[in-house]
């Protein structure tokens, strides 16, 4: 079977996001290093079309968490999660399934339930992967089955921050609030999927945040 492919318009904005945070040439060196030269100056239609490998973006987070060593790869992921969300939302709604929400006629959680729900679908069909939610009463739950984020790094810790980011950034976009997303268990750690919480209720946002 042929290797699944990121669409043309998620792996736009998933250089873009790098490109802010590292600049131009920081893009093109991480590009090349991680074996993505062909890459390098060109531009992704904003489309469909299959075009990152999943082997290759695998492997290129595990290259962030390599050459910046967990401490410092730790806000560079969050932050490149916070903007994946935040591009997708301004330029392409449709990509996560963030266009069309009529959701004015429900209550806080029944809100996230719905987004959540949709993304992670959505999210399922982009990336190829199984994203599970299942929730209690103060927090939902959602397990990556074959997770690509820990590449295939090994750890102490839980190294999946990228998609942490993307959570607590639509969280606060859904309720205004901030909301505590954490791992709970990592494949690094030799766990058989990762597994992440969200925080129903959210906290105020201090104005400084
Ligand atoms: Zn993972």
């Amino acid at each position: 079977m042929e290797e699944h492919r990121i669409p043309s318009s998620l792996a736009r904005i998933i250089f873009q996001s790098v490109e802010e945070h590292i600049g131009e040439n920081g893009l093109n060196m991480f590009l090349k290093r991680a074996g993505l030269e062909e890459y390098i100056g060109k531009e992704l239609p904003d489309d469909d079309t299959p075009s990152l490998e999943m082997s290759k973006f695998k492997k290129g987070i595990g290259l962030i968490v390599e050459l910046f060593g967990e401490k410092a790869a730790k806000p560079l992921l969050l932050r490149w999660g916070k903007l994946t969300f935040e591009y997708a939302l301004k330029n392409k709604p449709t990509l996560f399934g963030l266009a069309g929400l009529v959701t004015t006629f429900m209550g806080e959680e029944g809100k996230e339930r719905f987004i959540l729900k949709r993304v992670l679908k959505e999210s399922e069909n982009l990336y190829d992967v199984p994203h599970i939610l299942t929730e209690d009463t103060d927090c939902f739950y959602v397990e990556i089955q074959d997770c690509f984020y820990c590449s295939n790094l090994h750890s102490d810790n839980c190294i999946c921050w990228a998609p942490a980011g993307f959570w607590i950034t639509m969280m606060t976009w859904i309720t205004g609030k901030n909301h505590e997303v954490k791992e709970t268990e990592c494949m690094a750690q030799g766990h058989p999927s990762c597994k992440f919480r969200i925080a129903k209720k959210g906290s105020v946002l201090s104005p400084t945040a």
